[in-house]
């Protein structure tokens, strides 16, 4: 086993993903393909940590890859609004409250 670029941030914490530390570089399936709208370079980013706005810290792929299933944080559950789809989603419920008020 090699051991690299280790740091002395999350050197003991799990990403909740994956379930490897976090100091370890993300093991990608030869199949793995990244969402076009993520113009990121595989390699560059294998070693790359990320952090919510929970606090919760994970693999930046492994959260990518999460977040394309998902829009709730692995560990905590808690929704991620991180852009204009969260808004997109409030909306969308205050129509739907708004039918189901009118309509039933
Ligand atoms: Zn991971
Ligand atoms: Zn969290």
């Amino acid at each position: 086993m090699k051991k690299e670029s280790v740091t002395s941030q999350g050197e003991t914490e799990i990403c909740a993903v994956c379930y490897d530390k976090l100091c370890n570089p993300v093991d990608l399936p030869e199949t793995f393909v990244l969402h076009a709208e993520y113009k990121i370079d595989k390699d560059e980013f294998k070693n790359s940590v990320t952090i919510m706005p929970c606090n919760h810290r994970f693999h930046f792929l492994c959260l990518v890859m999460w977040l394309d299933q998902s829009q709730t944080c692995p560990t905590c559950r808690n929704p991620v609004k991180s852009d204009s789809q969260y808004d997109k989603d409030q909306q969308q419920a205050r129509v739907d409250e708004l039918h189901n008020s009118m309509y039933s």
